[in-house]
């Protein structure tokens, strides 16, 4: 059998009171859904439907960042950002600020197979969601007990608009649990995705990098395939996946070496960054500045880890 391997993450960031209460929960949960990611490999279904279906399942999951368990943004909503990309096709799909579906992969994954397009947010979606025949769904299946107590702690704190700037929210970004994975199946083919549910208590209408192909997803066969996590600006403003992808193919250096060198440019005080990243031959390398990052991998050899 030719070669598979599949790597998720749940976000890079900070410790927290609540990661270390639910330490076992994080494990038990990632490895299940790299389990079953695996699993869509083994019986030959395609990286694409691997990372669609790993990702759609994390999202389901309250503990992380992405679908149910989504950051609140400062008028209290959740706004989320998906995105989908299949290296054998560089078809991508992507959804920004949506709100009415359960899976926003889902709709980032209908955006690929059926818009010409690459990035929907908008009218544009909710015509999608109709089209796909997808249930409208309230806002309070997203929001946990969790979330809305972090919400209220920033309410509380300095953390409300300035009078002299209102576009600048005072609460220092606080960026955890975003979802992605990374896959390659037997026919050789890469895929990436990632989902969001955005930076805690954010101006509304702030858009992540999670939906920014080539910046928190990307996958091109002759290269790899990429999903990162952390603070959103300086993932965009690097284009991180897009950059690890091109200088593979410019410098052919192994995958770990270019995770490794493109992470450590960052200026590690500034800002949270991690990315998990697999090729062609099926080598994986995970790479973070954070305390710590959710992430389970199943390699060639069919061996799982979990972190
Ligand atoms: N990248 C996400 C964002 O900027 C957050 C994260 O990965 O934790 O919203």
């Amino acid at each position: 059998m030719k070669n598979i391997a599949i790597a998720i993450h749940g976000g890079a960031g900070p410790m927290s009171d609540f990661i270390y209460e639910y330490k076992e929960e994080y494990k038990k949960s990632l490895t299940a859904i790299v389990q079953a990611g695996h699993k869509i490999l083994v019986d030959g279904g395609t990286a694409v439907d691997a990372v669609y279906e790993t990702v759609r399942r994390l999202e389901d999951d309250p503990l992380f960042n992405a679908g149910r368990g989504a950051a609140l943004n400062s008028y209290g909503e959740t706004r989320m950002d998906a995105a989908i990309m299949d290296g054998a096709t560089l078809a991508a799909g992507a959804v920004a600020n949506q709100h009415h579906i359960k899976n926003p992969i889902q709709l980032a994954l209908a955006v690929m197979r059926d818009t010409p397009y690459v990035l929907l947010t908008g009218d544009g979606l909710e015509g999608l969601r109709k089209y796909k025949n997808i249930d409208k769904i309230s806002m309070s299946h997203f929001i946990t007990a969790h979330q809305l107590q972090k919400f209220f702690d920033h309410k509380k704190g300095d953390g409300h608009l300035t009078n002299d700037n209102p576009f600048f929210t005072r609460s220092t970004k606080s960026m955890t649990g975003t979802v992605g994975a990374v896959a390659l199946d037997v026919y050789g083919n890469l895929a990436s995705a990632t989902s969001t549910g955005g930076a805690d208590y954010c101006l509304p209408g702030r858009v992540s990098d999670s939906c920014i192909i080539g910046a928190g997803c990307y996958a091109n066969n002759e290269t790899c395939a990429v999903s990162g996590t952390g603070d959103g600006e300086y993932l965009m403003t690097g284009l991180t996946a897009h950059t690890i992808s091109m200088m593979v193919k410019l410098t052919g250096l192994p995958i770990d070496t270019i995770c490794s060198n493109v992470i450590g440019s960052y200026p590690e005080m500034a800002c949270d960054i991690g990315v998990i990243c697999l090729d062609r031959s099926g080598a994986i390398s995970i790479r973070f500045n954070a305390e710590r990052m959710h992430r389970a991998w199943i390699d060639v050899a069919g061996q799982l880890s979990c972190f």
